[in-house]
């Protein structure tokens, strides 16, 4: 037999991870092979954030494609929920039997007893908003808010009436002599900003980590302050009492523009020095060095501020009290200073017409919605009997797993799932339905890192049943009999018009390289110094610090086998996603880490099988050793996206009280006790 051969077409892809890269590439294709149509992404290098290089974790993304375990057709369950265990139907079938439930709901009650519930795994705008037509036609409930860095920037937008304040390229701006990472373990998790900041640190700027673990960054860094988990703010509260003192803060810039700064001079007047160092973990040297640090680069210093440090019941008032060490310094709208956080704000008026025409919302009216964060009570509530879930994996994602797997287990809540693995959530789905990978599909993408819009054009899926999220929903209303005629536009469509909708000059932009970016290396933001407030200052009207006793006292109770619990993701890993490509780490999920002066003072050893237990959970672990955390932590990580663990899910321990201010999870607000494993479990 001949074997044609077809020429190889390049297309523009973006990662759409909720990740901080959204990564640039050339995906190059070859539209005719019977399966493996993407042969390879090559990320760009003249994309000044990607650099031409992805994350370990996204190395190899065309080998997950065409994976032997993606889900390539609808499935339908056979046997009780919480295992994963189907029988292929039709993508027809599918919809038949999903059709006929719906009517039948809406028969018997209300249609917000609906309820769909999505998040950010994959973040293309059309690919998150666009089933919010069908969900607006169908009159359902849907989930808001976050579970990630909403109480940070809730934060700092009652400082600043925003949350976005700074062009990260700062980074390497030649005016920035030090550069403070706060909480931010770059190497693994923004890897691109890492290799800005590697860039600074051979130009001879100083870096400052501050973190409760020793990440490889701190490693480099001029100066590390090892401090406790959620302690963050009484480090503040020591640095801006020592700035006060040597008089050491910008009066001029507070004067001009700082509405009620006095309250956070009276608030730091005075300070129990040896007690906060002790709850902070820290010598007086390390605190010392770091105040002349400040001093001496004052107006050169930037902050960058990692999303861990939020995640606790007090998480926004945490992350604001650090900004005002730069409020006070006057570090704020000159080039070389400011707090990068997220800069999804920036975008946020770009974007606000595309968000309504992508979800048609100004056609219908508002839906009812319920926070993300309260997904398992709200469905414990028996309120509602559908559940339909893209984009997302909250029986691994959300926290107290116990609360929302006794929700899913409900017999008369009927879950449809979209995805293209099967996954935790899964085994509770009455039908899956194959999802096209993100590179399949039309989409424009905004990074909440670098602002900017990106886009994917999608190639071609291999597998006839796998559908967008989009076609899904267009699929089925037109299946309800929705005749609005927003059902007719395709996704491509779509993606076109929004396009269509933006500023020349970034039509252009995306036109020729695929990207825009808002902001050049020099840009400073804010250089005016009016923030978007009432009046234009920035507003630090306290209380600052009067938070967070209970729950100090709680970590500090001194008993030797309870801990303070965090829960990062695994450097292989994002969230809960790559399990297939990195089956290898999956052992390291059943191991909870401690310092190993902590495992000895347990009369443990590394290895030895423990029970971990709270309020919420008890499960059998595996010891581990890892020196890079402080003492008094246990670390398990987040995200086990394998079928294969049973019940290995760090998030059945972590609480759905949410963070005070923004509501997202307060995952690292909640202690463990780990004892010795008696013969019955062994
Ligand atoms: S996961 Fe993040 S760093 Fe990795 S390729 Fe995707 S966007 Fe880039």
């Amino acid at each position: 037999m001949i074997e044609m051969t077809y020429p190889n077409k390049d297309r523009v892809g973006t990662c759409t991870k909720d990740c901080y890269g959204s990564c640039v590439f050339k995906g190059i294709w070859n539209d005719e092979a019977l399966e493996q149509k993407l042969l390879s992404a090559q990320p760009l290098k003249e994309h000044p954030f990607t650099n031409g290089f992805f994350c370990p974790k996204y190395k190899k993304r065309e080998s997950l494609l065409y994976h032997q375990k993606r889900v390539k057709t609808p499935l339908l369950r056979i046997g009780a929920k919480s295992e994963n265990n189907f029988e292929k139907i039709t993508l027809e079938k599918a919809f038949e039997i999903i059709t006929k439930k719906l009517i039948e709901i809406q028969k018997k009650s209300e249609s917000t007893s609906i309820l769909g519930a999505f998040y950010t795994g994959n973040c293309g705008l059309i690919s998150q908003y666009a089933p919010l037509r069908f969900f607006r036609e169908i009159g359902a409930t849907i989930t808001n808010g976050g579970i990630c860095n909403e109480g940070g920037c809730a934060g700092l937008t009652e400082l600043f009436g925003t949350y976005s304040t700074t062009n990260p390229f700062q980074l390497i701006n030649p005016s920035t002599r030090l550069i403070v990472i706060w909480g931010s373990n770059l190497s693994e998790t923004n890897n691109h900003a890492y290799y800005l900041v590697k860039q600074a640190l051979k130009r001879g700027t100083k870096v400052v980590v501050i973190d409760s673990r020793r990440t490889p960054i701190a490693k480099k860094a001029d100066l590390f302050l090892h401090i406790f988990p959620g302690t963050d703010h009484l480090l503040v509260k020591m640095v801006l009492n020592k700035l006060v003192a040597n008089k050491i803060y910008d009066e001029l810039f507070l004067n001009d523009n700082v509405d009620s700064y006095s309250s956070i001079f009276l608030e730091v007047a005075k300070v129990e020095k040896v007690k906060l160092l002790e709850q902070i973990g820290i010598k007086i040297q390390t605190f010392q060095n770091f105040v002349d640090f400040l001093f001496k680069f004052k107006h050169q210093t930037l902050f960058n501020i990692g999303y861990g440090v939020q995640k606790d019941f007090h998480g926004g008032r945490i992350v604001k009290s650090i900004a005002l060490i730069q409020i006070l310094l006057g570090n704020i709208g000159k080039p070389g200073t400011g707090l990068i956080y997220s800069q999804s704000d920036f975008l946020k008026p770009l974007l606000q017409p595309l968000q309504d025409y992508i979800t048609s919302i100004k056609k219908r009216p508002k839906m009812k919605e319920i926070p993300i964060i309260e997904l398992g009570s709200a469905l414990l509530s028996g309120t509602y009997k559908m559940l339909i879930v893209y984009n997302f994996n909250p029986a691994s994602s959300l926290p107290n797993q116990n609360l929302l797997r006794t929700a899913l287990m409900n017999d008369d809540l009927f879950i449809i799932v979209l995805d293209m693995f099967l996954n935790e959530t899964t085994k509770y789905a009455n039908i899956v339905i194959p999802a096209k990978f993100d590179l399949e599909s039309h989409d424009i993408i905004s990074p909440f890192y670098i602002p900017g819009l990106s886009i994917n054009i999608g190639g071609p899926c291999p597998y006839q049943d796998c559908v967008s999220n989009y076609e899904f929903f267009q699929q089925l209303a037109l299946k309800m009999g929705y005749d609005d005629k927003v059902f007719q536009e395709s996704e491509e469509s779509i993606f076109k018009n929004c396009l269509k909708m933006l500023p020349l000059k970034i039509q252009e932009s995306i036109d020729k390289l695929g990207y825009y970016l808002l902001f050049d290396f020099d840009s400073v933001p804010f250089n005016n110094l009016k923030f978007p407030t009432s009046n234009n200052q920035i507003q630090a009207k306290g209380p600052h610090f009067k938070f967070g006793e209970n729950e100090l006292k709680r970590k500090f109770s001194n008993k030797i086998n309870e801990f303070l619990l965090i829960s990062p993701s695994h450097f292989y890993f994002l969230h809960s996603q790559l399990g297939q490509v990195n089956i290898r780490y999956l052992d390291e999920f059943s191991k909870i880490f401690l310092t190993p002066e902590d495992i000895e003072a347990l009369g443990l050893k590394t290895g030895d099988k423990v029970l971990v237990s709270n309020e919420y959970y008890t499960g059998v672990y595996i010891l581990a050793e890892l020196p890079i955390l402080k003492h008094g932590t246990a670390l398990i990580y987040s995200g086990l996206s394998s079928t294969l663990k049973e019940n290995l899910n760090v998030n059945h321990f972590t609480p759905d009280k949410p963070e005070e201010l923004g509501f997202s999870g307060a995952y690292n607000s909640t202690l463990v006790k780990i004892t010795e494993i008696k013969s019955k479990y062994t």
